[in-house]
């Protein structure tokens, strides 16, 4: 039988404006980099989609090479829709992505126009779309002239191809340059993707100013530290977590027992605030109002119901931010701030 969503499903979710335009992201989004390819269950991809949009996530983010193989998790996306969400379109914000190497040759990666273009028609095609909702450049381009890889953006915009268009991994610098270069065309630069997480904190150092200053909204990956910021390894790495499979951006030997105490250490303060180490992490991120949704992985369905429960928690006090300040700029202490050892 066809899936049927929640009625209540836009209960729990908060909405915050992306930058200065008309679009609203869910305050916690889920992205489709792990767990979805046609190396991974579809039946559980499909549960994932589901109870995410049951949590009142509407946003789902793709990118040419999710899998893998890479295109994979575009197509078997296209088949959730295809299948489960008929009548759904316009509830959903979807994105995808071009920059990285897709295909041989030398128009299957980087950021020229001919990338471009050629990535987004094929993505379309795998997930069986008219159009993307957002479409970002995934990295900057050392190469290509920042003028043609924005004329290609705001291209795809006028072709109705995509209806935002937004940078991923720029630095302040190359995000203001692509800022000013979105202006003179007329489309403007609706969103940035980052990655930000209690133990990533670069965007902090002048990426979030900018994109205030310049309407820019900012949509954080990897804010779980692609899971280690969870419950998930502190005591040992589970055969069915992403460090113990294939994944070469996180491996076993990155969850060390410095990295595991720093996280019990603040597994201590979300539990004292009545929250998981997901649900502090999260919170944690979402403290700043410039930073408008928080872009989590999963692989388990229950792992959402877990994560958007971050959203009932009440906010920091200054006395908690202090203490996770100092957890996260100690190497190792024996001090200790209301019962925590910080
Ligand atoms: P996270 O930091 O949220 O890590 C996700 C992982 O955390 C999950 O796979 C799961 O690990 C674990 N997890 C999630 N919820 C829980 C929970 N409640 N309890 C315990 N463990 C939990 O993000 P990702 O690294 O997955 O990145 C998220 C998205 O960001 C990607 O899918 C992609 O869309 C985007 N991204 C963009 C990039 C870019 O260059 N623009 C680069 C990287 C990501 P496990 O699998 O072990 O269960």
């Amino acid at each position: 039988m066809s899936y049927l969503p929640e009625q209540n499903r836009y209960k729990e979710m908060s909405y915050n404006r992306c930058g200065k335009s008309g679009l609203k992201l869910p305050a916690i989004s889920l992205g489709l980099w792990h767990n979805f390819g046609y190396a991974d269950n579809f039946d559980n991809a499909g549960n994932m989609i589901k109870e995410a949009f049951n949590c009142g996530i509407t946003h789902f983010d793709l990118a040419n090479n999710y899998g893998p193989p890479p295109g994979s998790a575009e197509e078997n996306f296209g088949r959730i829709l295809k299948n489960d969400f008929h009548g759904y379109r316009d509830e959903m914000i979807i994105s995808t992505k071009a920059g990285y190497t897709m295909w041989q040759g030398p128009y299957g990666d980087w950021g020229s126009k001919k990338y471009l273009v050629a990535s987004l028609d094929q993505s379309l095609k795998r997930m069986n779309l008219d159009y993307v909702d957002i479409f970002y450049h995934h990295r900057p381009d050392p190469d290509t002239p920042l003028e043609e890889t924005i004329a290609a953006l705001d291209l795809i915009v006028r072709q109705g191809k995509a209806l935002y268009v937004g940078i991923s991994n720029y630095t302040h610098l190359e995000a203001k340059k692509a800022s000013d270069l979105f202006k003179r065309t007329g489309t403007p630069c609706t969103i940035h993707q980052p990655s930000y997480s209690m133990f990533n904190r670069w965007i902090e150092n002048g990426l979030l100013d900018t994109l205030d200053e310049e309407g820019i909204g900012c949509i954080v990956f990897s804010p779980l530290h692609k899971g280690i910021l969870t419950n998930r390894y502190l005591n040992g790495i589970p055969a069915d977590s992403r460090a113990s499979g294939h994944s070469v951006f996180l491996r076993k030997e990155d969850i060390t027992k410095a990295i595991i105490d720093k996280v019990k250490r603040l597994n201590e303060v979300a539990s004292n605030r009545g929250q998981s180490m997901a649900q502090m992490a999260l919170s944690w991120t979402l403290r700043d109002s410039r930073i408008t949704s928080a872009l989590i992985g999963a692989s388990k369905p229950e792992q959402m119901q877990e994560c958007i429960k971050a959203l009932n928690q009440p906010d920091f006090t200054a006395e908690e931010l202090k203490i996770i300040e100092k957890i996260l700029n100690q190497q190792d202490t024996t001090e200790t701030l209301m019962g925590v050892r910080i």
